[in-house]
């Protein structure tokens, strides 16, 4: 094994857990492998077949994966093919059934012709023909309803389950936030071209196409070289943009979520969201697209609240009511990453249940920058008794109103103008009050809970905790960082 690692890839040593797995498929056992991006997945499967002289059949649905695998295996003198649907190759079947191959990519269609819509479940009828081949799953996806799926659907027999740490440490997480406006934009064209001098790469994910067009656009208005990839442009189009990238003909790539599955560029040294992304999967697995060689590299998001009304637009796509929650969860915990004024990491890496320990990661922005904390008990305690005696089942917007005095007629219809709090806050914003519920939210004073589309907020056991150790002239100290929105 270590003479294939050293005489093929040039590595010495294994990293964690491939030594492992190689041994494991070797052993003819079936293996589920849940890493981070960028840990070394792909050797897993590529030294087995050379270790033992046989052929290994990659499948994965992202074409340009399995075309830049392919180029690099053979520059290494490796006998790798791929077979896509856009392409019909009679003599890469002979050769495969000769034997030619150490590895062959093929997307699912071509694994599974019998059927006509293509689904990964649908792969578990492999197994029905290969019952003593091993079947190994890789995927950076961690979450435990992932795992359970791909086991069941690939049937796996007792399969041998490795379960990387999802930490890098050369990553640098932070967020921004902003409303939309070409200020933002300007920050962002600032911030990139601070980066295009150093000579290393940067992508910048949008939510949408429109939001990709428009800051492509802005960047050539700045004379900066960029690229642009996303679902809309041909073939083609997206196939040389992607090259020109991986040259270096350009240092900034601006695309959907399109781009980027298993790209390999090891001189990436900053992703951008642009917009909180519809799921918090977005930023735990695109952000680690830089730093592969494991030089610090940032994962910057920018977002404008009004990114949060977008749930009904996503919500859309769903055909059930329970893919309607999976979105909701997910664009939830997107929101919530965004609205973090704890470790980013911490939250991360503990959302796909993995426990980090440290209290201070020292490579996030609320980690590293020294917020200012403010006393806000007394607009903690506001806020909080007012949403509780709204009845805590509304959104944030009612009671907001509520504080700042509306009159508005949901408001006089419930009576709520005849609360004690009516009118109270109406010093402040109302984007002020929903930056403190935030912060109230990320730290258990208020919980959300979804109600088919529609969030309600109400008072945790902890808030309550809180609100009955107050007097409406006496609160007991709650220190907050202010967030940027609201210091304005
Ligand atoms: P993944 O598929 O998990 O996203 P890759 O397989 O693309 O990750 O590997 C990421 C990078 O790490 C690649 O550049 C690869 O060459 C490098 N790498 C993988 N294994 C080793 C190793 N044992 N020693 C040194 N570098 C490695
Ligand atoms: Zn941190």
């Amino acid at each position: 094994m270590e003479s294939v690692l050293k005489k093929y890839f040039g590595f010495s040593k294994f990293r964690p857990y491939q030594k492992e797995i190689v041994e494991n498929i070797l052993d003819g056992k079936d293996s589920l492998v849940v890493m981070a991006t960028g840990s070394g997945k792909s050797l897993c499967y590529q030294v087995p077949p050379l270790v033992a002289k046989k052929t290994t059949v990659v499948i994965s649905p992202l074409i340009s994966l399995m075309q830049d695998q392919v180029m690099a295996l053979k520059q290494r003198g490796i006998r790798a093919e791929y077979l896509s649907s856009a392409q019909t190759n009679r003599s890469v079947h002979g050769n495969a059934e000769s034997g030619q191959y150490d590895i062959l990519y093929m997307t699912p269609e071509k694994a599974c012709v019998l059927t006509t819509r293509v689904e990964y479940k649908q792969l578990g009828r492999l197994r029905d023909v290969l019952p003593n081949v091993p079947f190994v799953g890789l995927t950076a996806t961690a979450t435990e309803k992932v795992r359970v799926d791909i086991i069941n659907s690939l049937k796996m027999k007792t399969p041998y389950v490795t379960i990387g740490s999802f930490d890098r440490q050369n990553l640098f997480y932070g967020v921004k936030y902003s409303d939309r406006s070409s200020a933002f934009v300007d920050e962002l064209v600032k911030e990139i071209s601070k980066y295009t001098n150093s000579r290393s790469s940067t992508i910048v994910y949008c939510t949408t196409v429109k939001d990709a067009e428009q800051i492509f656009k802005f960047l050539l208005e700045d004379g900066i070289e960029a690229g642009i990839y996303h679902g809309q442009m041909s073939n083609k189009a997206r196939e040389e943009s992607h090259r020109a990238f991986i040259r270096d003909e350009f240092y900034v790539m601006v695309a959907t979520i399109a781009f980027g599955m298993g790209i390999d560029k090891p001189n990436i040294r900053h992703v951008i969201h642009y917009g909180c992304p519809k799921s918090h999967l977005s930023i735990m697995v695109l952000s680690p697209r830089c730093g592969r060689d494991g030089i610090p590299s940032t994962c910057w998001l920018y977002y404008a609240r009004s990114d949060f009304g977008k749930a009904d637009f996503y919500c859309s796509e769903a055909r059930t009511a329970e893919q309607r929650k999976a979105i909701m969860e997910s664009f939830m915990a997107a929101q919530r990453y965004c609205m973090l004024t704890t470790c980013r990491r911490k939250y991360l890496l503990e959302y796909f249940g993995e426990k980090y320990c440290s209290v201070n990661c020292g490579t996030c922005d609320n980690c590293t920058s020294s917020k200012n904390e403010n006393d806000m008990s007394r607009e903690a305690f506001l806020l909080m008794a007012c949403i509780k005696a709204c009845g805590g089942h509304w959104g944030l917007n009612l009671p907001v109103d509520v504080l700042r005095g509306s009159r508005s007629k949901k408001i006089l219809d419930a009576q709520f103008d005849k609360l004690p709090f009516h009118g109270l806050g109406k010093e402040m914003p109302a984007n002020w009050w929903k930056a403190l519920a935030d912060q109230l939210i990320s730290r258990d004073y208020l919980v959300e809970t979804f109600k088919d589309v529609y969030k309600t907020v109400s008072v945790g056991p902890k808030g309550v905790d809180f609100l009955n150790s107050c007097t409406p002239d006496h609160q007991p100290p709650l220190y907050l960082p202010s967030t940027s929105e609201m210091v304005g």
